[in-house]
């Protein structure tokens, strides 16, 4: 794996920010100068072709990144696009009852107000 490639993987792994590919590269320039957009997206192609990273496509807002491949929802804030995991116990169960067998991912996005955009006011 080029330096390019592993430091783009670590900031993703790093956090759970969901960050989308503009993130990565401003994240990516601090540690590599050097790097251009261009190489943060074909990296970020790479990486998901590799099974590593996934993207999560948010309609109005850029596509985002995740490490995790553990099955999760995602809360979506309408006002500024923050992304954030959250969990419901015996979600899979359910979801396994109801389609009556078993499944290897389903996406889950739920729209809301992140805590900054609710306490600046809801329009
Ligand atoms: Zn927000
Ligand atoms: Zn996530």
């Amino acid at each position: 794996m080029t330096k390019q490639r592993a430091a783009i993987l670590d900031i993703i792994r790093s956090d759970k920010s969901h960050h989308t590919a503009d993130e990565i590269f401003r994240l990516a320039r601090q540690r590599l100068p050097g790097i251009s957009l261009a190489t943060v997206y074909n990296n970020l192609h790479a990486l998901e072709n590799m099974g590593l990273i996934r993207r999560i496509t948010a309609e109005r807002d850029a596509d985002r990144y995740d490490s995790s491949f553990i099955p999760h929802g995602h809360v979506v804030c309408e006002r500024c696009g923050k992304m954030w995991d959250f969990n419901i116990d015996g979600l899979d169960g359910l979801l396994s009852d109801a389609i009556g067998s078993e499944f290897s991912s389903y996406e889950l996005k739920v729209r809301s107000l992140c805590d900054r955009c609710r306490k600046n006011g809801v329009a």
